[in-house]
């Protein structure tokens, strides 16, 4: 018996372009108020989408070099939420490196709290969110071609295909999913 449902509906898409440079702005605007609340000129540094699993962002600092990353499953599907409350969270970790030196303080510590509360924002160290829909580990993609557009399925349900113990319908077009020629 194949068992049919639906690719397309209960995985969470990435934001768009036009939501990450939403994002970007906001995290400027951080960055920007930092410097007049602490009398500090801070540099831009840069903002990348590439953050996966349970995390909704993370301050990173390889080689001397500082960024935040976001993770845009978690933003598509909590927006507002993280934007009042990961991107503040992450710049006040970057403006704690740049005022006492990360390895110096505690990660959640009062210096931390202390910028959170200077923006207005409650300083919570964590957030939990629900993760349905959420990739949360790396997982190989599989291309899939219904009638109107190409799809991207998991390893699980690629083996499933291919030992004919399930069949997958795009939700949009109703045609069946078919393995996309390979490029
Ligand atoms: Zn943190
Ligand atoms: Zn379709």
């Amino acid at each position: 018996m194949n068992d049919k449902s639906s690719v397309l509906g209960n995985m969470i898409e990435p934001i768009d372009v036009r939501l990450e440079q939403q994002v970007r702005l906001q995290t400027r605007e951080y960055i920007r108020r930092a410097s007049r609340l602490f009398d500090c000129p801070l540099a831009m540094i840069p903002v990348r989408f590439d953050l996966r699993g349970r995390a909704a962002g993370m301050y990173k600092v390889i080689n001397s070099e500082r960024m935040i990353r976001y993770n845009p499953y978690l933003f598509a599907k909590y927006f507002e939420d993280n934007v009042a409350t990961t991107v503040p969270h992450e710049v006040a970790h970057y403006v704690v490196d740049m005022l006492y030196g990360a390895s110096n303080v505690k990660p959640h510590g009062l210096e931390w709290q202390r910028v959170m509360r200077s923006f207005g924002t409650e300083p919570r160290a964590t957030a939990s969110y629900d993760l349905s829909g959420i990739p949360v580990r790396r997982q190989k993609r599989h291309a899939y071609q219904c009638a109107c557009t190409l799809h991207s399925i998991s390893t699980a349900r690629h083996n499933r295909i291919l030992g004919g113990k399930a069949r997958y319908y795009c939700r949009n077009c109703n045609t069946a999913l078919k393995l996309a020629n390979s490029e």
